[in-house]
């Protein structure tokens, strides 16, 4: 019988479930490739095969350590159910970011109208779902979708997420259609405040970091996926120095690993600042869990165990414990 000790669990505040498809996949050779071959998994699901790859996928990130996960849904509403369903079975706490998507994409991912997204999303939660508001990105929702997601938003109280300043095309797009960078067109219309996420942020400069700071709102990084579709690199330490609140998320799921993830970004900021210890053991911990559930909107979520007798932690005293699972362990040290 090996010695365990509980933990917070992870938060994994940004997931496509479905892109777990694409584990081993190489899927081109920049991120706009890529995003063909993942769009062509996209238009494959099904109600029913959205049952059975994201409780699969869902069991593995809980055997990781992640207890709870915010999904950022794009394949409609009947899916939306299916994947609720398949997180309450894998034990794992769901809030369905369900995406707006105005124009762009597939189809399946569009709605015709803000109230037919707004007619979705309250099905969902009729259903007992809970769910955060989520236009896709700036490349496809346009200034009067954001104008009233953002309001609705803040009317009801719920999360907002959206991602913004991932790839420098979209910065470019935004520029040439709006005079403006994504997350300055987030603030003017009104998306920006405590309860906003902008995801990635991998490109945003510094008046951008500075409207995230003085809106409090939180960044998700995503860096193993950051790495795995060549993003860039997020600007950890400039967002470090304005304290603005990071979470993490395994978006692609070509990884599933939150002490990676926090590694990753550690790594980072030690490359970027030429220093050490850019995030203290407390702000990585914190960037893994608590920071996640307050981007997700959840008051609670549930605590993982640590194998203590895990051959990677072989000598480690227990004061170095949390430091050494983020700088030395993969997440096999989760018990399952
Ligand atoms: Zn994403």
């Amino acid at each position: 019988m090996s010695r365990t000790i509980a933990l917070p669990g992870f938060v994994n505040a940004h997931s496509h479930a479905f892109q777990r498809a694409l584990r081993g996949r190489a899927a081109g050779s920049d991120f706009w490739s890529w995003r063909e071959t993942m769009l062509a998994e996209a238009e494959r699901q099904t109600p029913a095969g959205v049952a059975e790859l994201y409780e699969r996928t869902y069991r593995e990130a809980r055997a990781a350590g992640y207890t709870a996960v915010g999904e950022f849904h794009y394949l409609g509403l009947e899916t939306a159910l299916a994947a609720a369903r398949a997180a309450a079975n894998a034990g794992l706490e769901l809030v369905c970011l369900y995406v707006a998507y105005a124009r762009g994409g597939l189809d399946l991912m569009r709605q015709s109208s803000v109230d037919q997204y707004l007619g979705e999303l309250e099905e969902l939660r009729d259903a007992g779902v809970s769910v955060g508001v989520a236009p896709h990105s700036v490349r496809a929702c346009p200034r009067s979708w954001l104008e009233e997601l953002g309001r609705y938003a803040q009317r009801e109280k719920l999360v907002l997420h959206i991602h913004a300043d991932e790839q420098p095309r979209e910065i470019e797009e935004c520029l040439a259609e709006h005079g403006c960078r994504p997350i300055e067109l987030l603030a003017d219309c009104g998306c920006l405040d405590e309860r906003t996420t902008v995801v990635h942020a991998t490109h945003a400069n510094g008046a951008e970091l500075d409207l995230l700071r003085d809106a409090d709102s939180t960044i998700c990084v995503c860096p193993t996926t950051e790495a795995d579709l060549g993003d860039g690199f997020v600007p950890a330490v400039r967002i470090h120095h304005r304290e603005i609140p990071l979470c993490i998320g395994s978006d692609s799921n070509m990884r599933i690993d939150p002490l990676e993830e926090l590694r990753q970004l550690e790594g980072i900021a030690r490359r970027q600042d030429g220093r050490r210890g850019i995030f203290t053991t407390d702000e990585l911990w914190q960037i893994g869990g608590a920071n996640g559930a307050r981007a997700l909107g959840l008051v609670s979520w549930p605590d993982l165990a640590i194998d203590l007798d895990h051959r990677s932690l072989d000598g480690v005293a227990e004061e170095h414990l949390r430091a050494a699972l983020v700088a030395g362990c993969g997440s096999d040290v989760v018990v399952a």
